[in-house]
């Protein structure tokens, strides 16, 4: 079994050699993802596993992203620690635990109930509090909350699902996975007053989008 030191020394391999060797450059970034004990959001028999270049499965047909698709994911929405977040796609918490650092407060919706308790003991056990995980359709957002600085869809979409871009502030960066099932284009897009901004950030792979606005 893997001592705390080990998974350090993982984790410090991780974000040299998949994130920052890839271009991710923010050191608040890079030091959060050093500082995340990933292992403790998947089952122990994967902990070994952890730290690897690829994602892995967290149970309900879902997946915990790969690493540098988190860093990618959450460099682009450019925190600085003031922002309201909306998540789309809890899954195992991990991204939501390095947003929920990065930023002033994270509100993150997931479909299956399951996923979303066991996604709150870790946070709980990690003393991440200022989340709010909500169990329901993210495809619509969460009005109740809105405008957000910043949303992350973290499964892929067949279009644009349009109650998001009306949730983003002035301002606001929106970045979703979008496109057939199996393949996407990860996107960006920034509110500019009555104009939202695209950006492609390249070829993606996540699981399905389900609801109203999605599959
Ligand atoms: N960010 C997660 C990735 C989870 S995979 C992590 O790091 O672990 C994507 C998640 O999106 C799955 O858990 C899936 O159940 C969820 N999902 C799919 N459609 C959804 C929807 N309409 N609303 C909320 N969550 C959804």
């Amino acid at each position: 079994m893997a001592g705390v030191n080990d998974f350090a020394v993982r984790r410090r391999r991780m974000v040299q050699d998949q994130i920052a060797a890839r271009g991710i450059r923010d050191q608040r970034l890079l030091a959060v993802m050093q500082e995340i004990p990933r292992h403790l959001f998947m089952d122990q028999a994967l902990w070994r596993r952890a730290y690897e270049d690829h994602p892995l499965p967290i149970g309900g047909g879902q997946t915990i992203s790969q690493p540098f698709i988190v860093a990618l994911m959450s460099d682009a929405l450019g925190l600085t620690g003031t922002e309201k977040v909306l998540e789309i796609g809890t899954g195992s918490g991990y991204q939501t635990s390095i947003l929920a650092k990065l930023a002033d407060w994270v509100f993150s919706l997931e479909r299956l109930p399951e996923l979303s308790r066991k996604a709150q003991l870790v946070l709980e056990e990690l003393k991440i509090f200022n989340v709010n995980l909500i169990v329901g359709d993210g495809t619509k957002g969460w009005p109740a909350e809105a405008p957000y600085d910043a949303i992350m869809v973290t499964a892929g979409a067949p279009v644009m699902p349009r109650p998001l871009v009306e949730q983003l502030a002035e301002g606001g960066r929106l970045v979703v996975p979008v496109g057939q099932r199996g393949v996407q284009t990860l996107l960006r897009l920034t509110r500019r007053g009555d104009k939202v901004i695209e950006e492609d950030l390249g070829g993606c792979r996540f699981v399905d989008l389900i609801g109203e606005y999605g599959w």
